[in-house]
């Protein structure tokens, strides 16, 4: 039989749940319920196989930043795939899609982050970086410089090193990570974690953490530290604005490298092309993927200072994937690039969406569930609380009622994520103030269900 989208909605779910291994899920509980089937979107919304339109608060998986059914992109793919549908950049030669979106990258980049190593994913890419990095310093004559520091809770992909870098501790819990020389610090996450303390000094004070890490393990043992501006899967943790200075000027001091995982922050998501702009953040290494794309195609990559790579270019790096610059991919990201650019969409999330949307989500801290609500550009959260004033957590299995209020979201035609107790969003950029409207009507309907 063929399958297609005009089967019922039954059947397609047992051959998903016979045959399909769905990530970061309790496979065996999603069969029991069958998983709800997508068959295809446009704009900012979603249709699944019953006919339901989806409004889609998070982008995918914070990927669609131009939003979906933008058939430029598919003509360009077809075009590509017709002209030349693979071929390597490993052994001395190019083509001209991986030309012309480095040559894009490095102009849209801030600084001299003018180098661009492609990979398939921001997995990928943060595994390139673990090995560029150590690499840069064993030329640089200092082999030693092997650690890199990075957060608790932090997402910096799925693989073994980039799940590694990463902090999340139900990850490491499983499959044998972390791999040796990776050294976690706390998140500034003051709603959770900051108790008495005024939230610029608790900024402050989980920077300083940095520092003390540097002379416990020895400045000579540090590579390099790696951090989302602002934090995204781990629930969208906006930091103080005392952080992100004290955390450069302590990578400055110490000479370690700073690598921003841009990976949900970058082309648009916080207001400007990355999130590294936003933060005020100079950063040595970029990881990007996600909105380089609108997860279009997948594609993801580092943009790498000049510095950096020149020391790199000095040897041979061993390292690369069969679909590092693939040229449909490239050729995708390429054209949309040239829609965020030329329809000004980063206009839109300044000086429409972004208001819009923080003025409407911040005052959902007046429900009784919701203590703060953070928000950057287009990428916010809030806590879900017991008690506002105490800032307290619910007593239940950590995200309980986290969960339960996504589902509400779902039964009510709205995809957004939880993360324990927090609600967080990532919804297409393109998102106008009447699709916002909808979202936190949606939202608050939900809300109140779980109340
Ligand atoms: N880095 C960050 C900040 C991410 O949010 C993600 C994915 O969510 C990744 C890296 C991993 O990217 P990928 O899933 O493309 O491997």
């Amino acid at each position: 039989t063929v399958i297609t989208n005009h089967m019922p909605t039954a059947e397609l779910q047992a051959l998903d749940a016979a045959h399909h291994m769905h990530p970061f899920t309790a496979n065996g509980e999603l069969s029991q319920k069958g998983a709800r089937i997508i068959t295809r979107a446009d704009g900012v919304h979603l249709t699944d196989s019953e006919g339901h339109q989806i409004l889609d608060a998070m982008a995918g998986l914070w990927c669609v930043n131009i939003g979906y059914g933008r058939g430029e992109l598919a003509e360009v793919a077809a075009r590509q795939m017709r002209e030349l549908p693979y071929y390597n950049t490993f052994f001395q030669t190019t083509h001209v899609p991986a030309i012309a979106l480095a040559a894009k990258i490095a102009e849209l980049a801030p600084g001299d982050l003018n180098n661009v190593f492609f990979a398939g994913s921001g997995s990928e890419a943060n595994d390139t970086n673990i090995r560029m990095v150590r690499h840069y310093w064993a030329l640089k004559g200092k082999p030693s410089k092997s650690v890199i520091i990075s957060r608790k809770n932090a997402y910096h992909g799925s693989s073994v090193g980039s799940g590694s870098l990463g902090g999340m501790s139900g990850m490491h819990a499983q499959g044998g990570m972390p791999i040796p020389d990776i050294h976690h610090i706390n998140q500034p996450n003051w709603w959770a974690e900051g108790g008495d303390m005024p939230p610029e000094d608790f900024g402050l004070q989980r920077a300083r953490e940095l520092e003390e890490a540097i002379l416990e393990l020895g400045e000579d043992r540090v590579a390099a530290f790696i951090a989302e501006p602002v934090q995204g899967a781990g629930g969208v943790i906006v930091p103080p604005d005392s952080y992100w200075p004290e955390i450069q000027r302590i990578c400055d001091k110490y000479e370690i490298l700073l690598i921003a995982d841009e990976v949900i922050c970058g082309f648009g998501r916080t207001g400007n092309w990355f999130g590294s702009e936003t933060l005020n953040i100079r950063p040595d290494i970029m990881t990007i993927a996600k909105g380089l794309s609108s997860g279009y195609a997948p594609i993801g990559g580092s943009i790498v200072s000049d510095e950096v790579a020149s020391v790199i270019a000095g040897d041979e790096f061993n390292h690369g994937y069969t679909y590092s610059g693939h040229p449909v991919a490239a050729a995708v990201a390429l054209e949309n690039l040239r829609i965020l650019e030329e329809e000004n969409i980063l206009g839109h999330v300044r000086d429409v969406a972004a208001p819009y949307l923080k003025q409407k989500w911040e005052a959902l801290t007046d429900h009784p569930l919701v203590g703060e609500a953070r928000i950057v550009g287009m990428m916010g959260s809030i806590a879900l609380t017991p008690n506002k004033e105490a800032r307290a957590a619910f007593a239940s299995d950590a995200g309980t009622v986290g969960y339960i209020c996504r589902e509400r979201c779902f039964a009510n035609n709205l995809v957004m994520r939880h993360v324990g107790d927090r609600m967080i969003i990532s919804p297409p950029l393109v998102i106008t103030p009447e699709q916002i409207d909808v979202l936190i009507e949606r939202a608050t309907k939900s809300l109140d269900e779980c109340y």
